[in-house]
């Protein structure tokens, strides 16, 4: 299975920003789209950082409540790892947790296009696991 089918299921849709809002703005941002991170991008569509909730308690801890009024460049992880809608889920969910992280931008072309939590993808393996399992047992049964 392919980052692409996954994709196909959730939605393409990404949640992007500029590196010039504040982290006030940001969690609102991510509160409103219901979603535990946000990509980055520049004009180009590019990806220039993603910045997730453990972040935002990270930073808390070392800003306490200055972090609000910060812009989100100081805030981000610059060096972002990302994914092409080609590669596989199970090669994936190998990068998230040998790096410990949970989200992965998916780039075509150097253009974020879209993106996936560890969660997405644990649960497009478990539905194919059991499509698998169902599909062995209606095979023994017939
Ligand atoms: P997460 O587990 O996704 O909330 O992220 C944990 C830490 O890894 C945070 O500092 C994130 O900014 C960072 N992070 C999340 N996703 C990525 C990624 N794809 N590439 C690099 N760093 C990431």
């Amino acid at each position: 299975m392919k980052l692409s089918d996954v994709l196909d299921s959730k939605g393409w849709e990404t949640v992007v920003t500029h590196e010039n809002v504040t982290a006030t703005e940001a969690v609102k941002l991510m509160c409103d789209k219901h979603v535990g991170a946000v990509v980055i991008t520049n004009a180009k569509g590019q990806v220039g950082g993603i910045l997730t909730e453990r972040d935002f308690l990270r930073r808390y801890a070392e800003h306490g409540n200055k972090l609000g009024d910060l812009k989100i460049s100081w805030l981000m992880t610059h060096d972002v790892e990302t994914a092409t809608p080609d590669a596989s889920v199970d090669e994936v969910l190998n990068i998230m947790t040998n790096k410990r992280f949970r989200h992965m931008p998916v780039v075509r072309g150097g253009k974020l296009v879209g993106i996936v939590s560890i969660g997405d993808l644990v649960k497009a393996m478990l539905q194919e696991k059991l499509q698998e399992a169902k599909s062995l047992r209606e095979y023994i049964t017939s």
